[in-house]
């Protein structure tokens, strides 16, 4: 069974909830059924053929797709306004099923000098292998996007907006840049969520999303998500199938659970994330305070352009040097060290201690991870406990 865009006329707040109501209807009950069955059964052998044969089968086999999948999909399609969706088992499954369906040798791709770590290792390492051209650009500078397209350029990425400083992307014209030509645009949009930013609707023709953040929301589950249009969808459903990036029954479940609170908990956490950013910024042990919703964001005006709120990440660097730093994050007591963001507990990294091991100290300051910098990812906390919370350890600096 395939999405459909019927529910068009519901906000983001009904439609997580009733986004996949033929299937409840279909089951009876009002919380979703959970098939655990890696086959399934057709009533004869003209419906083993069709399902064989058919795209995307919802009852053949679970890497083909499974009934708690297809709820997951309805919703996230709907949220990212694109005819269909695929769910995946983790985000770096979706980009790296997406790329590796869409390019071939002798392609070329243009990428960010800021992705997602393992996003920058497909572009810098393992494309490079197959054969593709990648380059990569500063993505503030439009014009560096421009300058770098080639006859056989086939897709630009982005992701917006993008460790470690929260530089945006403007999504408009890089669509403006690609269509002319045919070249494809594939967004990662987790930072964002669907709620605050709908890359869809500036013409992206791929949006993807780690759903091991906000859209489940819980830090209980690892999937991703590719929406795009039906046709894209099936080459893409096809490498999928070969690459196994499956997600568990399981997940899809725990997945859906998160999703119908996605639009409530990411009013919390936009409004809990510009009070603390903007309290940072007060702070004397603060040095500089890094989040698309302030307005000393250097692109704040773009963000507000494209985006409807600003997500749970704040980076900020705190006077003092790697000590201070690690002094603070230690004094937090609300606040988890952990990496991962955007669910309803706040997490909280050193960047420079989760990098140490992996680059050395001149990569760093490259790619733009001083000694002081911390990575925040606000939660559903309370305002006035996170910002106590935060004072008293800026107070150990
Ligand atoms: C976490 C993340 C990914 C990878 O997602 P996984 O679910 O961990 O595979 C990709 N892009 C961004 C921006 C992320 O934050």
């Amino acid at each position: 069974m395939d999405n459909h865009r019927n529910q068009d006329s519901y906000k983001d707040d009904t439609l997580v909830l009733h986004g996949d109501k033929e299937w409840a209807e279909k089951e009876g009950a009002v919380s979703p059924a959970i098939y655990y069955s890696s086959a399934f059964m057709a009533k004869d052998s003209a419906e083993f053929a069709e399902n064989a044969s058919k795209p995307r089968p919802s009852r053949y086999y679970t890497r083909y797709g499974n009934p708690g999948h297809d709820r997951v999909n309805a919703i996230l399609a709907e949220l990212e306004g694109t005819e269909t969706a695929l769910v995946t088992g983790s985000g770096m499954g979706a980009i790296s099923t997406t790329l590796l369906s869409l390019l071939s040798a002798g392609d070329h791709v243009i990428a960010q000098t800021r992705h997602y770590m393992s996003t920058t290792k497909i572009m810098d390492e393992m494309l490079p292998r197959f054969g593709v051209e990648t380059t990569v650009v500063e993505q503030a500078d439009i014009s560096a996007f421009e300058k770098a397209i080639q006859p056989n350029t086939k897709i630009i990425m982005v992701e917006t907006p993008a460790n470690p400083t929260l530089v945006v992307t403007d999504l408009e014209a890089v669509v403006n840049l690609a269509k002319s030509r045919g070249i494809l645009v594939v967004a990662d949009n987790t930072f964002a969520s669907p709620v605050n930013q709908r890359p869809h609707d500036f013409g992206v023709d791929v949006v993807i999303h780690s759903a091991t953040k906000y859209l489940g929301g819980h830090h209980d589950l690892t999937a991703g998500v590719v929406c795009t249009n039906h046709e894209l969808a099936e080459r893409i459903w096809d490498t999928h199938l070969s690459i196994g990036s499956v997600l568990s029954p399981m997940d899809a479940w725990l997945l859906l659970r998160g999703l119908r609170t996605l639009p409530l908990r990411m009013e919390r956490i936009n409004a809990n994330a510009l009070a603390l950013a903007k309290y940072l910024e007060e702070q004397p042990q603060v040095e500089k305070v890094y989040y698309p919703g302030l307005e000393s964001h250097p692109q704040h005006d773009l963000a507000k352009q494209q985006m409807k709120g600003f997500g749970a990440v704040i980076a900020f660097s705190v006077k003092g040097d790697y000590v201070d730093t690690q002094k603070f994050v230690s004094k937090l007591n609300l606040t988890t060290n952990a990496v991962s963001l955007g669910g309803v507990d706040s997490l909280v990294v050193h960047t420079a201690a989760m990098w140490e091991g992996a680059l050395s100290e001149e990569q760093m300051k490259t790619a733009g991870i001083p000694s002081n910098f911390v990575r925040f990812s606000v939660g559903l906390e309370h305002i006035d406990d996170l910002k106590s919370d935060v004072l008293l350890a800026l107070k150990e600096i």
